[in-house]
């Protein structure tokens, strides 16, 4: 058996972190069996499905590298072979056309909580032998009445319902068009799906579908249901606990491979390894191992695993990145130095890619201005004197290299008889317009030797026109 796993998100919005692990987990099961994953758009509900929605879901599995083998599928392409499985249910006796109206449907469940039944649908249309004309008709699936129907679950276990307990569920509308649980089953049917991982809201679902799966003579998938997302709170994740979109994430300034590894962590674990290379997830996730119980969201680990991930990919990987980071800023990178050689000095020292490209910008334009306290501190009277010598000694280094500009700042300050600070964080507000940089030397070798020279007299002229008078 080829083993074939299936993202179905509806397009009904951003592409949501809950939704993209249980992408991950599809695609996992995939690949580690050397199987096939399938994305498919379900985008029946015509009123809450955008083109917009369908864009956000492939730019976020583009961005997380989730792959897949077939697809996209839409829903939407897909209405008249819906309609064919329709008709061949009434054909064969498994479905029928229910002519309730709205009214009497209220009035039977009005009875039913009065009497304290459960209101479902009592199949009063399930025998009527001729079609009736001229009313708006709605397809029902005729669920059996009795015995039971197990969900055969690879992260609940067995979960059983009584047939009892499921009404006859409606499976096309009086408009024709099909609903949720029909779609769904024929399209994992049609696109031979071996195994469902989704969301547990969609459990209670399950055992419905199972029966149309049956009446369709179809193998039945097997089911693993994935515990939800909390946030730190304990309620459902949402975007009152901060971000909820894939795509906010990578704004955020997070590498895909810290979602991924946080992602894959959240309900799983092998030992008590953390940090997992996609070829590790591949190799150790099983779906089998997923927790029953939901996981909450936690931040600073996410944080954690991106320093992490900062650190140690190649400078390369992480200039691909933070390109899109920079271009987000009004700035020119053909102004300054190769983003490689900036990537090499900031990887050890930040958190985020937005950090990271915040702590940059001074490479490629001359900083505007300078923070208050930093420069209340660093560009007084007494700093201006040492610039002016720092000038005059930068201008005549024969090579503008990280040691000779070490040397230099190191003998002002023992010409000066200040400490080595004095003289660098005065240079290092003059250049970045705050106190944050790589080691100041090899700062302005990446900087050169024009652009910190100017650097320093403007902060030379800034003293001099905000002199106390
Ligand atoms: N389209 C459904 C959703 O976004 C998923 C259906 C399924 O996975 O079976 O919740």
């Amino acid at each position: 058996m080829t083993v074939r796993t299936r993202f179905a998100p509806s397009p009904t919005g951003h592409l949501h972190v809950g939704g993209a692990r249980t992408a991950l987990f599809s695609w996992l099961y995939a690949r580690k069996h050397g199987g096939q994953f399938i994305l498919r758009i379900e985008d029946t509900d015509l009123e809450r499905s955008t083109e917009a929605s369908v864009n956000a879901i492939f730019e976020g599995m583009s961005w997380l590298g989730l792959t897949y083998d077939e697809g996209p599928f839409y829903q939407t392409h897909r209405l008249t072979r819906y309609k064919e499985i329709v008709a061949q249910l009434i054909e064969q006796g498994d479905a029928y056309h229910c002519y309730c109206s709205k009214e009497s449907l209220n009035e039977m469940r009005e009875k039913q909580r009065a009497n304290k039944e459960k209101p479902r649908y009592d199949g009063r249309c399930r025998h009527l032998k001729d079609q009736q004309e001229g009313i708006d008709a709605v397809v029902r699936f005729k669920n059996p009445t009795e015995g039971v129907v197990t969900v055969k679950d690879n992260i609940k276990g067995e979960v059983t319902f009584q047939n009892a307990e499921l009404d006859d569920l409606i499976i096309a509308r009086s408009d024709g068009s099909p609903t949720y649980n029909l779609t769904v089953v024929v399209d994992d049917m049609d696109m031979e799906l071996t195994h469902v991982i989704r969301g547990d809201d969609h459990l209670n679902n399950s055992p419905r579908q199972i029966n149309i799966f049956k009446a369709l003579n179809s193998d039945v998938p097997i089911f693993s249901h994935v515990p939800m997302i909390l946030g730190a709170d304990g309620g459902r994740l949402s975007k009152r606990h901060g971000a909820v979109s894939v795509m906010t994430y990578r704004d955020e300034g997070y590498l895909p491979e810290a979602l991924l590894n946080y992602l894959v962590r959240l309900g799983w674990s092998h030992g008590d390894q953390e940090i997992f290379s996609l070829d590790e997830m591949i190799e150790f996730f099983d779906i089998t191992d997923v927790n029953k119980a939901a996981s909450s969201f936690n931040t600073d680990k996410l944080l954690w695993l991106n320093q992490h991930y900062i650190k140690t990919s190649s400078p390369e990987h992480i200039v691909d990145h933070l390109i899109w980071h920079m271009e987000q800023q009004d700035i020119d990178l053909a102004e300054g130095p190769a983003l490689l050689d900036v990537v090499k000095l900031q990887q050890e020292r930040v958190k985020t890619l937005v950090e990271m490209a915040a702590n940059s910008l001074f490479f490629y334009r001359a900083a505007k201005s300078y923070e208050k306290k930093a420069a209340k501190k660093n560009l007084t009277t007494q700093s201006a004197e040492l610039l002016a010598d720092m000038l005059l000694r930068l201008s005549a280094l024969p090579e503008w290299k990280t040691a000779p500009i070490h040397d230099e700042i190191e003998s002002c300050s023992v010409d000066n008889e200040v400490g080595m600070g004095k003289v660098a964080q005065p240079i290092r507000v003059a250049v970045t317009g705050t106190t944050i940089s790589p080691p100041l030397d090899a700062t302005l070798e990446l900087l050169g030797r024009e652009r910190t020279l100017g650097a320093i007299t403007q902060a030379i002229d800034w003293i001099a026109s905000n002199e106390p008078e």
